[in-house]
Formats: structure tokens, sequence, C-alpha cells
């Protein structure tokens, strides 16, 4: 049977876009973030569902991936400021590095293609991931055979790693709200500190805990590896991160 997959491609705010939303008023309530920000609807409509569906993400396809890298153009993280440091070719874990980010992740339903991409630096990009992680459960393989987990066998073209009906049913009743706030997060959050700041605090501070570490985490990887490394001393002040 041959699914037809319908892809949402994430919206571009404009700058008209911005202006309104930094002259409205304060978000005190998801209804109010909803009135705000409803430019973003049919996506968020589109996750939820794809969600909700149990259907298998995107594959990450990796050449594709890097051609975007090399096309996209930008020379700052839009959340942190920081330089991009770029890989040369080699191995690299430095929390500076400059890394492609799916606007709506795989996880969410996207799909690797430019339209879906931006460039932000990769301890942004992991933060945002430890985020979201723990608000889905975590998906099962389901061998071609029916078997579900267990060992992988080679050459199981059928074999899929999906969020079976049941784990679907028992999700927490806020999951919606939650997946909700998460990704108006990282839409605005790239263009606008201010707006997350006044809008999505909590998140705003949930993702500065966990870029912190992941700077700590990345240095500590890159020392391993080479004890002469020199990690970027970060410097947020441009920032006003309280
Ligand atoms: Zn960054």
């Amino acid at each position: 049977m041959w699914v037809k997959t319908i892809v949402v491609l994430p919206y571009l705010p404009t700058t008209d876009d911005l202006l309104e939303w930094e002259l409205s008023d304060v978000a005190k309530s998801t209804g109010d973030l909803k009135n705000s920000y409803h430019v973003f609807d049919d996506e968020i409509d589109y996750i939820l569902e794809f969600i909700e569906s149990g259907r298998p993400r995107n594959k990450r396809r990796h050449s594709k991936l890097t051609k975007i890298h090399h096309r996209l153009e930008g020379v700052n993280c839009p959340i942190c400021l920081v330089d991009f440091r770029e890989n040369q070719k080699e191995i690299r874990y430095d929390w500076d590095l400059r890394s492609v980010e799916h606007i709506i992740s795989l996880d969410f339903g996207g799909v690797t293609n430019e339209a879906n991409s931006i460039l932000i630096c990769r301890s942004c990009n992991i933060a945002f991931s430890d985020m979201i992680r723990g608000l889905l459960p975590i998906r099962v393989t389901i061998h071609g055979d029916g078997r579900i987990g267990g060992k992988k066998k080679k050459g199981d073209s059928k074999r899929k790693r999906i969020r079976t009906p049941k784990q679907i049913s028992s999700m927490p009743n806020d999951w919606k709200e939650r997946i909700y706030k998460q990704y108006l997060f990282q839409r605005i959050v790239v263009h606008s500190v201010p707006l997350v700041k006044r809008d999505l605090p909590d998140l705003w501070n949930d993702f500065w805990e966990n870029k912190l570490k992941q700077i700590e985490v990345s240095n500590r990887m890159m020392i391993k590896n080479n004890p002469d490394y020199i990690p970027t001393e970060p410097d947020f002040s441009r920032l006003d991160i309280l």
C-alpha cells in the first residue's frame, strides 16, 4: 500500500509579524499564545496529528544535510549570537560549531530540505533536543516478522521505529500543550529573544540550563580528545539572559 505523505513546511515570519508580536500584550495563557502566534497554526496541527498517528519519522538524510549545510548562509548563531566555528571535515564536538537544525524536527514529522532548515550553533541545537526528550515516549522497533524490540535482522527493510498506539494513548493529558509550547519556543527564539523571555519565560530558563550544561559536555569531550584544546569562552553579555 502506498500512503501519500503530506509535508507541511514551516511558515517564515515577516518583519510585520515580528512587529505585531512585539506590540501584542504579554501572553498569560496558552490561549493568548495561540492568538498572538496564530501564523504557526497549520504546522502545529500537522505536528500534533503526526505524533498522534504514530507514523515513523522521515529518515535522516546525511548527504542532503551536508549540501544544505554548505548552501545556508550565516556567521552567527541567531539565538546565542556566538560566531560559528566551522568544522574542517573532521569530527568535532565544540559547543559553537555551525550546525543545521530541522525547523520542524524529524521527530515532529519534518523532512530534510532547505526550506525546513536553519543554522544554529551545536549547543543551542542540542539544548532543543534535550528539552524535547522526556516529552514523548521512546520509539520501539517493530521488525518485519512482527517482533517488537530485540535483535535486528540484517536486510530487514520492513523494520521501523514507531510509538505504539498504547504508548500514545498513555501520554500525559497535557502533552499537546507542552509540544505546542516547545515548538512555538523554537520557532520564535531564533527571531527574537525578548519575545520568548516575555511570553515563554519558563522555556527560556529551561533552554539556558540545558545549553550551559551542553557547553560543559562539549568542552569535556573536546579536551578528552585533545588535552591542549582551548574552548571558546562563552560571552553572552550581549544577550541579557536573565
Ligand atoms: Zn547558539
